[in-house]
């Protein structure tokens, strides 16, 4: 899609620190990390938001999840534990309109978040 900066980044025209990619799906670190791993799990495919992906592509959406996973374990959070987050709207505050899930970990993350 046009001006979408994660479709850029998925494409490889804009760069980015790619930690795992696969036919489905491309994973890489978050600019302003919020945790000490944070990563960015986004299908190739583009949907506005999890939602949207879930009805229109669910494959996809099972991919990211997969993904999320191995990330967690390459990046040695998985028993220690970790979070899969989709804001999703305005109130979620989601910046990019392309389904981004956040792989966070490395630290105690409370809860409730936000
Ligand atoms: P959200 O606020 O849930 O939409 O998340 C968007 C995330 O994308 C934020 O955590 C940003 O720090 C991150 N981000 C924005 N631009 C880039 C980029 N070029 N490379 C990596 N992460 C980015």
């Amino acid at each position: 899609v046009a001006d979408c900066l994660f479709c850029s980044i998925a494409a490889g025209d804009i760069p980015a620190t790619v930690v795992r990619e696969d036919d489905l799906t491309v994973a890489f670190r978050d600019l302003d990390p919020q945790a000490p791993t944070h990563v960015l799990v986004i299908p190739r495919v583009h949907a506005p938001d999890v939602g949207t992906l879930a009805a229109s592509e669910p494959e996809a959406l099972v991919a990211v999840a997969r993904a999320a996973a191995e990330v967690a374990r390459a990046e040695g959070v998985a028993d220690s534990g970790w979070r899969l987050v989709f804001n999703t709207g305005r109130d979620a505050g989601q910046s990019v309109a392309h389904v981004h899930g956040h792989v966070l970990g490395g630290r105690d993350l409370g809860w409730p978040p936000g």
